[in-house]
């Protein structure tokens, strides 16, 4: 059985009448950018995070660079970060003229290590950056607790984790900012790029609004350097239809994710995702980790099972921060989850009999490699 890691036709096949039908809106009224749509989708997707604003922008990693611009993040200033994300999250940084300084993540929730803070700090640092990675939020308490003692600012990269929570409160809503990807493979995705952050401070949100319309408090007067970074009318009338059942597809990822853990308790040379206690989990990855990834690989690939790997080089070793004089070695648990993470198939539309044959398929490669 062929199985896709990811399904964007069956995700769109039984709702495609209602996307056709709003997108005809957006063409009748002709509101291709903004207006009436945009902000009906911001109102809902700030309620649906528990904050006061959600201000709508071209894409995920806009929506981490222009916040961190709206909290006057720049030029001599450090955020901290972890090495174990997508290159994203460091760009955003980097481009605000900061510097990424990284601290390892924990090897059970794949997120910030809290006990990396005190040796990363530094009177330069003005941000902690978190990554919700995979769709689990991150220890954010330890982090959020540190950051008030040091006046440091707290922006999530909540991009994987539409819907996470974590001690019952929405990922987005836990530090200063939460930012968000609405690309198409994400849980809460458009019909191409866009982004959100959302907030409760009312001036962040504010100067986000100027920042992502060219600086422009009202019409014709730049009141600072802004960029365009604007979500369009047709990916909010889709993501207002989309955020309806973002709760119910997340709890079908959830039933996905328990159904391969249970299939692989006690499998010899798998070591299984986990989730904290106090945290809502919502598998926009479900990454299983082998010590044979490459023959793993090769097995699933014959069997017709399409699989991921997120991501296969940390960031502190990607050749666009060679400059910066990263070494192999200096984040341990991040290199090892990048040498050993497979990311199996995970969607929503999965069926059940998918499910078994991804499972059957690893236990066949993780018996015969135990043998050998
Ligand atoms: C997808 C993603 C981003 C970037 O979002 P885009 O909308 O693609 O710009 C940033 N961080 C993480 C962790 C992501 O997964």
């Amino acid at each position: 059985m062929k199985v896709p890691f990811l399904d964007m036709k069956a995700r769109h096949a039984a709702g495609k009448r209602e996307f056709l039908q709003a997108i005809g809106g957006i063409i009748d009224s002709g509101d291709f950018c903004g207006d009436a749509a945009v902000e009906e989708f911001e109102r809902e997707f700030a309620a649906y995070c528990g904050c006061r604003h959600a201000v709508s922008v071209g894409s995920g990693t806009d929506a981490l660079w222009l916040t961190m611009r709206a909290m006057g993040i720049g030029p001599g200033d450090e955020v901290i970060t972890v090495p174990m994300t997508y290159m994203a999250t460091i760009e955003a940084i980097l481009m605000t003229g900061a510097k990424p300084v990284f601290v390892d993540i924990e090897e059970m929730t794949y997120t910030m290590d809290p006990a990396g803070l005190e040796r990363a700090v530094s009177p330069r640092t003005k941000g902690i950056l978190p990554v919700h990675l995979f769709g689990q939020p991150a220890s954010m308490a330890p982090v959020t607790e540190f950051a008030s003692q040091h006046g440091l600012r707290v922006i999530e990269d909540a991009a994987q984790a539409h819907g996470a929570e974590y001690q019952a409160r929405k990922a987005g809503s836990l530090g200063h900012a939460g930012c968000f990807s609405f690309y198409p493979s994400k849980n809460l995705g458009a019909f191409g790029d866009g982004g959100a952050v959302v907030t409760d401070n009312d001036d962040l949100a504010g100067n986000l609004r100027v920042l992502r319309n060219h600086g422009q408090p009202s019409k014709n007067r730049h009141a600072v350097l802004g960029w365009n970074s604007r979500l369009d009318g047709i990916q909010a009338a889709v993501l207002r239809i989309k955020l309806r059942d973002l709760d119910a597809q997340n709890a079908r990822r959830r039933a996905h994710a328990a159904r391969y853990h249970a299939a692989f308790e006690g499998v010899p040379g798998i070591i299984r995702p986990e989730c904290a206690a106090d945290r809502l989990h919502v598998h926009h990855i479900h990454a299983i980790r082998t010590r044979d990834r490459r023959r793993m690989l090769e097995h699933l690939a014959a069997q017709g099972i399409e699989c991921g790997v997120h991501y296969p080089l940390p960031a502190h070793l990607q050749p666009a921060l060679s400059n910066m004089g990263f070494r192999r070695g200096d984040f341990p648990g991040s290199e090892r989850c990048a040498a050993e993470f497979i990311s199996l198939p995970m969607f929503a539309e999965l069926t059940a009999a998918q499910i078994d044959c991804v499972v059957e398929a690893v236990m066949e490669a993780s018996g015969a490699f135990a043998s050998t």
